[in-house]
């Protein structure tokens, strides 16, 4: 879809920084480094103090001091991330995801058949 020419909203921002964090934990490496570790939980440290909807980086802040950033794999982080999101669905009174491997991959990674192919050309390894 077109971005609008104005300033994202929260609900702009909030959609748009989702898919950017979903699509991250759906090609995160199964068996990251000790570097990559560190990197998704700097990463997602940082988000939660600098997020321009201030009031939602300070409940997202809370949210991880309760419910630390799972980086151990790929699997981990989707699932992690999802819940995370579902605390914010239910807050606002949005329906909530099942938070399965599968069903994040389907909506983040695979995709259903009237898709396109999402990142799948994409593969950084090739080139
Ligand atoms: P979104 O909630 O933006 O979801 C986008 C898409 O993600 C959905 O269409 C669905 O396909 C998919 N999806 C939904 N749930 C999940 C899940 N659990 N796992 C995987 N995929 C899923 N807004 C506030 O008003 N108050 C807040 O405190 C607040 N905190 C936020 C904190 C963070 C870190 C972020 C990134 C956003 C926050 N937002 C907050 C914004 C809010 O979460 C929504 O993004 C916004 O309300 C727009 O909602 P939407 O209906 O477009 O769908």
């Amino acid at each position: 879809a077109a971005l609008s020419p104005c300033p994202p909203d929260r609900e702009e921002l909030g959609t748009h920084s989702w898919t950017l964090l979903h699509t991250m934990a759906a090609y995160y490496p199964e068996q990251p480094t000790d570097e990559q570790r560190t990197a998704a939980r700097a990463f997602i440290d940082s988000l939660s103090k600098l997020y321009a909807c201030t009031h939602c980086a300070e409940h997202f802040r809370e949210e991880i001091r309760e419910d630390p950033p799972r980086v151990e794999s790929r699997a981990a982080l989707s699932v992690w991330m999802c819940k995370a999101h579902n605390r914010v669905n239910s807050m606002l009174g949005k329906p909530e995801f099942e938070c399965v491997l599968e069903k994040l991959d389907r909506r983040w990674r695979t995709g259903e058949a009237h898709c396109h192919n999402g990142l799948a050309d994409d593969h950084y390894e090739a080139e």
